[in-house]
């Protein structure tokens, strides 16, 4: 057996297919684009489905793949096998390769033989087949032309060994391919153990035959509705992770070099010895399954929440935070185990990479959720076990309330619950499930209503009654960032809700907020609106109607209920990123007045956790030293440390006293203004933001692009904080990566690019001058024998990788020589023909070049003309340049007639 890591094994599959003509396709993502029935895409056809229905065409008739796949809901649910199964998965990669109306069966076993056998070296005894039972075609393939012993080839049934794309469609036989993992039980009866599935057998590679059209829905496979396919396909799909553990010697997927660096992880993190860790092998197994798929899901955008995808991606992260604390795992930890993850698979995909910061943030949220409420939920859990009857069944409406109410998942409770030694009643859960849904959306049959009107209704209600004055809610996001308040009003769209669980959206109205709504450029901000027993996480906030402030987000514990009474907390390292963005914003634009003059008016701005964008007035572009100086100068006004005050005044002060306004805003009587001052005035503000308390919060603000939006109008994109820092250090880490590529210090990589560029020159030039001279010397060899065509001297030439300047040189040469003769001479270059033909003066008038060249050149699939002593022709096929210059022969002997 050939080792190797898992990584060379998925290369090694690709690059065997793309040797025998596949298009190398990357994964298509989790979510599958074209199939909404489906949840995840759960094999490597899934992308191709629309291919092999003939409802799409590529330009490749042969492909291959490692496809991420996800097999937890519908036909395929491996979700309840992955810890105690050594080979089931809930995310995993499956390599396939795929014939759309290409080769068939004979070529597709030939190639899995030849990469299992070769390729990877198994050895041949180790495998075992499995056909359809009516397919003589594959068994032969396998008995005759492989030459398989025929004890080692089992004929199934339709369960094992016939695939169908759906009740009726594309369909046919497969063939199997497994590994045997106790060859010592001896030969004998292995198409009897396969036929009976037994367990010494590890299937690795599926090989599905797409032969037929099935016509109506056949339950017993009689095959009488089937009728064949015009252009059979094929589909096949090898699990990564299992060819690995045969590859690398191992019993189970988790002992190969694809998750142990995530259980070592684990341990670490434990604290285990390799013995503690191996006696709950069942813990780190899932733990590093679940991971992988929570990883793969955030990446391709499904995050965690309550219902569809989302609710999966929640599952496994919960879960996998449960089983954490089997092995002690109290305080988060998946975020760190999601590092192994990234470094693991990041080099085939390599969005992780790129991604890892937000996939990392999204898990440890998820987690830091569950783990506040996941408390409650056990301790409910135990109470509602504790009055069980040994070996008794929870009942299903209790079990949707954990769901519901506190946030376990079913599978979470379900795990718990059989563990202890109970069951659970799942269709009464899913009853209880069903009625809630059917109940939460009862609020859209309300249909379309105005939602301003609504929000309105709402907000004179809360005037009616006296909850708000008449200045509505009291908007406080310049101070303390959580505040206690009560709750005016919980809405869906305006509209009450007549039920609230967890992962229901929502929207709260409290009676006053020190959330921020977005404004002047500045996003809104985020948090938790939380209760005794009750929180809600708020994404988003808004103003419907002036003096109603909406908090819209998701319930994440409990219930929530009007009158209580709450904190409610900004997420407070975001305001901080905001602000910083929101300061530096101001800073900047005082600097561009500064050096770019006072043209430079605002014309849109936005100020994100991530960055700042500021559009302004000005007519060219703002040069590089421009840049400079102007980031230098706001840089020198942030270490100065110079304080930020924010007085209300009225309007008409404010402006005579030279606050800068936005063009075209309307602004009440009274305004807020935002001042920064270094002796002088360096900014002054017209500016309802929420800003840092002195320059130097800001830390550091950094440059990024300078470019245009429209005539007249440029912008600059900018970074402070520690997004600056993280972008800095990003850099520089790309730096010494160049540098150590090349050998040298970051300090001097950019004489050394300099150095090298010269010494590519300068190799270049002796290439093309042992090219020449390679050239005269053939051309001296060839011009010692002329040949004699209807009695003219003639020399023909066929020569490699030469240019057309050379062929030019050697025509000079040529007539320099023979004084009287002809010159034709053929070259491929770049993998393209060429033909060049050169006559003397003498023999123009009975030999003309061009007219040469016209009768030739299609023979290599081109065209070409020229003057009469000089001429020349590009074409497609090299493989016939030969033919075309015998065919000049022939030509020249005719034309001296
Ligand atoms: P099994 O019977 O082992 O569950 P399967 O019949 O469901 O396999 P296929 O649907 O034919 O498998 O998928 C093709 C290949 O994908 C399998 O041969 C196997 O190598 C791999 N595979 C399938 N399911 C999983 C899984 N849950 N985890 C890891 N690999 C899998
Ligand atoms: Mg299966």
């Amino acid at each position: 057996m050939n080792f190797m890591t898992s990584a060379e094994v998925r290369q090694a599959f690709l690059d065997y297919f793309v040797e025998q003509k596949h298009k190398h396709v990357m994964s298509s993502s989790l979510v599958p684009g074209n199939d909404p029935t489906l949840l995840f895409a759960n094999s490597g056809m899934v992308q191709f489905k629309d291919v092999f229905l003939g409802l799409d065409k590529r330009d490749y008739k042969r492909a291959t793949t490692s496809q991420k796949c996800m097999r937890v809901s519908g036909k395929h649910n491996d979700l309840e096998n992955v810890g105690p199964s050594p080979r089931h998965h809930t995310f995993f990669e499956m390599l396939g390769n795929f014939s759309f109306g290409d080769y068939f069966k004979e070529y597709a076993i030939e190639f899995a033989w030849q990469l299992l056998t070769e390729v990877y070296g198994l050895p041949k005894d180790r495998l075992v087949f499995t056909v359809y039972q009516n397919d003589d075609e594959a068994y032969n393939i396998w008995v005759n032309k492989i030459g398989v012993d025929p004890k080692r080839v089992a004929r199934m049934g339709p369960k094992t060994n016939f695939w169908q794309m759906a009740e009726t469609g594309p369909c046919g036989p497969t063939s199997e391919i497994h590994w045997d993992k106790t060859p010592e039980l001896g030969e004998d009866s292995i198409v009897f153990m396969l036929q009976a599935e037994d367990d010494r057998f590890l299937e690795i590679w599926n090989l599905v035959f797409m032969q037929y059209n099935r016509t109506q829905a056949d339950p017993t496979h009689t095959g009488q509705y089937d009728s064949p396919l015009p252009a059979p396909g094929v589909d096949t799909g090898m699990g990564l992770e299992r060819i690995v553990s045969i590859v690398q010697g191992k019993s189970a997927n988790y002992d190969t070099d694809l998750f142990m660096p995530i259980i070592k992880k684990t341990q670490e993190i434990t604290g285990h010895t390799d013995a503690e860790r191996d006696a709950n092998y069942v813990p780190y197994r899932v733990i590093a399954d679940h991971i992988r798929a929570a990883v793969f899901l955030t990446a391709d955008g499904v995050l965690p929440g309550a219902k569809g995808r989302d609710s999966v991606c929640r599952l496994v992260i919960r879960r996998a935070a449960r089983f954490g604390t089997k092995i002690g795992l109290h305080e988060p930890f998946l975020g760190r185990v999601a590092d192994a993850v990234i470094d693991t698979m990041g080099g085939y995909y390599t969005d992780l990479k790129d991604r890892a910061d937000a996939i990392k943030k999204t898990i440890t949220r998820e987690e830091e959720r569950f783990r506040r409420t996941m408390d409650m939920g056990l301790v409910a859990l135990d109470e509602m076990l504790a009055q069980l009857p040994a070996g008794g069944t929870l009942d299903g409406e209790k079990a949707f309330y954990l769901k519901s109410t506190l946030g376990l998942p079913i599978q979470v409770t379900k795990d718990i619950v059989e563990e202890r030694g109970y069951g659970v009643d799942m269709s009464a859960f899913d009853t209880a499930e069903q009625e809630h849904a059917t109940v939460s959306g009862g609020g859209l049959a309300m249909g379309e209503i105005d939602m301003g009107e609504a929000y309105n209704a709402v907000l004179n209600q809360l005037k009616a009654e006296k909850s708000l004055s008449a200045n509505g809610v009291d908007y406080l996001p310049y101070g303390d960032m959580s505040l206690s308040a009560k709750v005016l009003a919980l809405t869906q769209n305006g509209a009450v809700p007549q039920s609230l669980s967890i992962g229901d959206k929502v929207e709260v109205v409290l009676n006053s907020t020190p959330f921020y709504v977005e404004a002047g450029g500045q996003v809104s901000d985020t948090g938790t609106i939380r209760a005794d027993n009750w929180e809600i996480e708020i994404e988003d906030v808004r103003r419907p109607v002036g003096g109603l402030i909406i908090h819209i987000g998701e319930v994440v514990q409990g219930a929530p209920k009007v009158g209580d009474a709450v904190s409610a907390s900004v997420d407070s390292l975001r305001r901080a990123d905001i602000i910083r963005n929101h300061t530096g914003t101001h800073l900047l634009h005082a600097a561009l007045r500064n050096h770019l003059g006072i043209h430079v008016q605002q014309r849109g701005s936005l100020v994100s956790p991530e960055r700042l964008r500021f559009d302004f007035a000005h007519d060219t572009r703002v040069t590089s030293d421009q840049l400079k100086t102007i980031e230098t100068e706001v840089n020198e006004i942030i270490l100065a440390n110079y304080p930020i005050k924010s007085e209300i005044k009225s309007l008409q002060q404010a402006k005579s006293e030279g606050a800068m306004a936005l063009f075209g805003e309307k602004y009440g009587d009274t305004v807020r203004t935002v001042i920064i001052e270094n002796g002088a005035r360096y900014s002054y503000e017209l500016c309802g933001g929420v800003h840092v308390s002195t320059t130097a919060d800001i830390g550091i603000f950094l440059i990024i692009s300078e470019g245009s939006v429209s005539a007249g109008v440029r912008r600059v994109e900018a970074l402070t904080g520690g997004v600056a820092i993280a972008y800095i250090q990003e850099k520089l880490d790309i730096l010494a990566h160049v540098a150590g590529q090349l050998q040298t210090t970051s300090e001097t990589v950019l004489q050394r690019v300099v150095t090298l560029q010269d010494e590519l020159s300068h190799s270049r030039k002796l290439i093309e001058k042992l090219r020449r001279d390679l050239a005269r010397q053939t051309f001296n060899r060839h011009a010692e024998s002329l040949e004699t065509i209807g009695g003219v001297s003639v020399m023909v030439l066929q020569l490699d990788d030469t240019p057309v300047e050379t062929l030019r040189d050697m025509s000079d040469w040529f007539k320099g020589k023979a004084k009287s003769g002809i010159f034709v001479v053929g070259s491929s270059f770049d993998d393209k023909p060429l033909l060049m033909v050169s006559v003397t003066d003498d023999l123009m008038k009975t030999f003309r070049a061009g007219d040469i060249i016209k009768q030739i050149a299609p023979i290599i699939g081109g065209g070409g003309g020229g003057r009469p002593n000089m001429a020349q022709a590009g074409g497609k096929d090299v493989t016939k340049l030969a033919d075309a210059l015998q065919q000049a022969r022939v030509v020249i002997g005719q034309m001296a007639k």
